[in-house]
């Protein structure tokens, strides 16, 4: 678990989240969800000056589903109208667009955010850049606030420290992170994963998941690859360099199945 854990947590971008890690979190984590009933996942991080979602994120949440339904639990998927094409060119389903349609289909127990955009302490949400894209962002981070009051169990995936789960950690995000002060995210969760890079958290998850549970729930380097190259071809553009290619946070996507492929060996023992 600890390998796993290292693993995902590779800077490899450069970003500064070290000091954001929260060790011990993802077994946590995923104990959490093993026995997950009725789980939403919500992602899709949309980058107004490319009119586009990221490519960061949508592959990881179909990675976790995949998992978590192996595992028995009901899952469904939250984004917005704008990211939504990224999804349905994954096959997502069921797939929603706003949380009253997830709540008519039936409470959920767990809410998992990954690489999905939390508010900042001025209610405002900031990309890395520290531009406002609040006009751009729909406020599906306002469950996982109200999460607490609900019971239900929350758990953040994000790579940057403008993200839902970033909440718990806001005052090193402010003293690490470039444009720190104003992009961090105040949205906590119960369990928080921060990664190099958010798809990777996701199969560090999965990883999780495949130890407690025994199966290789991971998807293969092929699955893996395929879902980038598919929301490419739906317009999704790289978080980092805002091109419509197959990378991810600027890094090319050999490096995130090569990260894939260390933690099924770790799964392999
Ligand atoms: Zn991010
Ligand atoms: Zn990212």
């Amino acid at each position: 678990m600890q390998a796993i854990e290292r693993l995902i947590a590779e800077d490899a971008g450069g970003r500064g989240i070290g000091p954001l890690v929260q060790w011990g979190q993802l077994g946590a984590a995923a104990r959490a969800l093993l026995h997950a009933p009725r789980v939403v996942i919500v992602s899709g991080f949309f980058i107004p000056a490319a009119m586009a979602g990221e490519t960061d994120g949508p592959p990881g949440a179909l990675a976790l589903q995949q998992a978590l339904a192996a595992l028995g639990s009901e899952v469904v998927q939250l984004t917005d109208a704008r990211n939504r094409p990224l999804l349905a060119a994954l096959a997502v389903r069921p797939l929603y667009t706003a949380w009253a349609e997830v709540l008519a289909g039936g409470s959920p127990t767990h809410l998992l955010g990954v690489e999905r955009p939390g508010r900042a302490a001025d209610g405002r949400y900031y990309n890395m850049r520290g531009l406002d894209i609040s006009a751009t962002t729909e406020p599906l981070d306002e469950p996982f606030l109200a999460a607490g009051r609900d019971g239900r169990v929350t758990v953040g995936i994000a790579d940057g420290g403008n993200e839902i789960g970033m909440g718990c950690v806001a005052d090193l995000v402010r003293r690490h992170v470039p444009q720190g002060q104003r992009i961090a995210s105040v949205v906590p969760a119960d369990h928080l994963i921060v990664a190099g890079v958010s798809n990777w958290g996701c199969y560090g998850l999965a990883g999780a998941l495949s130890l407690l549970s025994g199966r290789d729930l991971l998807p293969s380097a092929q699955a893996a690859a395929d879902a980038v190259t598919r929301i490419v071809a739906a317009g999704a553009v790289d978080g980092q360099t805002w091109r419509n290619e197959a990378t991810v946070d600027g890094l090319p996507l050999a490096k995130s199945l090569s990260v894939l492929e260390s933690i099924r060996r770790c799964i392999a023992g």
